[in-house]
Parts: C-alpha cells; sequence; structure tokens
C-alpha cells in the first residue's frame, strides 16, 4: 500500500532536487523546462509544474501512481506526467530524465535520426530516432515518445527536447548528457561534410565487448 513517508519516495524527492539543479548548471535545460522522475515500488516522484529548479524544495516533488491518481501533491505535477508513465508502463526504467537541451533541439528540427559516429551511443541502444512533433503534455506525445524509443534508451522529441530512461536516476541523467554530447558531436562531424558512420556489426561488436569487459570486472572483483 502507498505510504507518503516511504523511505524510497523520500530518498526520490531529495534526488530530484539534486538532479534539478544539475540539469541548469550543465544546460540541459533553463528556468522550469524539462522534468524527472524516479519510480519507487508503485509509486512515481515527479517533479512539479513550474517551479524553477533552482527554488525547488524535496517538499515541493510530486508523487503519483502509475495510473497517474495524484497522491501526494501541494504542486502541480510535470505536464509531462503521462509521458513519464507511459515509459514506465513500457520499460523496465526507474528514472526518467526530459531535457530542452539545445543540441539535440537543432538535431530534432533537420534530421530523422542521431546517427552513430561515436561507438558511445551503444550506451543508448544505438542511433537514436527522432519522434514526430506533438503538443506538450499530451498523450499523443506520450505515445509518440514510446513508439521511436522502442529498444532505445533514449528519444528525441522533435521540435522539443529528449528523453531518456536508466535503472536509477544518476544513469538516466548520465545518458541525457551522453546524448546532448553525442549530438554536438555529430553537429560537429557535419561542419567537415557527410560523416562516416558505425554499422550495426560494429556496433554489436562493441555491445559484445563492453559486456564481456563487465563481466570480467565481476568476476576479478573481491566478493
Ligand atoms: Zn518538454
Amino acid at each position: 500500500m502507498y505510504s507518503s513517508d516511504s523511505d524510497g519516495l523520500a530518498a526520490a524527492r531529495v534526488q530530484l532536487v539534486t538532479y534539478s539543479a544539475r540539469l541548469l548548471a550543465d544546460g540541459l535545460a533553463i528556468g522550469s523546462a524539462g522534468n524527472m522522475s524516479v519510480r519507487a515500488g508503485d509509486a512515481v516522484a515527479i517533479t512539479p509544474s513550474g517551479i524553477g529548479y533552482a527554488d525547488m524544495a524535496p517538499e515541493d516533488v510530486c508523487v503519483v501512481a502509475l495510473d497517474g491518481t495524484e497522491l501526494d501533491n501541494r504542486e502541480t505535477p510535470s505536464s509531462e506526467t503521462p509521458m513519464h508513465l507511459a515509459i514506465y508502463a513500457a520499460t523496465n526504467a526507474t528514472a526518467v530524465v526530459h531535457t530542452h537541451s539545445p543540441e539535440v533541439i537543432a538535431l530534432s528540427a533537420a534530421r530523422d535520426e542521431l546517427p552513430a559516429i561515436h561507438y558511445a551511443i551503444t550506451g543508448l541502444g544505438g542511433p537514436v530516432r527522432v519522434a514526430p512533433y506533438v503538443r506538450f503534455g499530451s498523450d499523443k506525445l506520450a505515445a509518440a515518445a514510446v513508439g521511436a524509443l522502442n529498444d532505445r534508451s533514449a528519444v528525441i522529441l522533435r521540435n522539443h527536447g529528449a528523453v531518456t530512461h536508466g535503472r536509477d536516476l544518476a544513469q538516466a541523467y548520465d545518458r541525457a548528457l551522453l546524448l546532448e554530447w553525442l549530438a554536438r558531436t555529430y553537429r560537429m562531424a557535419l561542419s567537415y561534410g557527410e560523416p562516416a558512420t558505425l554499422s550495426p556489426a560494429e556496433l554489436d561488436e562493441v555491445t559484445t565487448e563492453t559486456r564481456r569487459r563487465r563481466y570480467g570486472e565481476r568476476r576479478a572483483s573481491p566478493p
């Protein structure tokens, strides 16, 4: 049963405030734009609508059920709550980060996909698709984001921003930074002409090697 003082939700509130400040500092959003959430069991802690990140306190963070029912809110939950909940329903994510970061927005207006010009894109599951434009805060945007996400951990929203997810807020946030870095790197590469891209086989090779090395690290670490 839902409990407003559960340890998971209390930790999520503090984390969301901490990462909201980083969102501004890292240039992934300005003012109160963008939003983030963390799933704790059958509840989702999500940043409020219309409060500047610099002024946000843990008690301003909203809590909603997986079906969108508001549970413990003195503020209005983010306008993109439907998109966050749709991603939790469609994936095994426990954190979602939505940014209005300039490099991905610029790319979204001109391209259908962020191609693989660097192997680090395997950290997002491969080339990142651009979802068609739909008005912010709508169920149609939630559906478009989930549809373009598919087997990736990132999706770009045309003329809007980007969404990443992960097993926790740190991973989802790191993926948002990686996505912005990849978009910037791609734009720089375009200034030289049409960049070379990595093939699906080359990306698969990177993924296999990354997994092999992680497995090796686990085996080598003490119990
Ligand atoms: Zn947005």
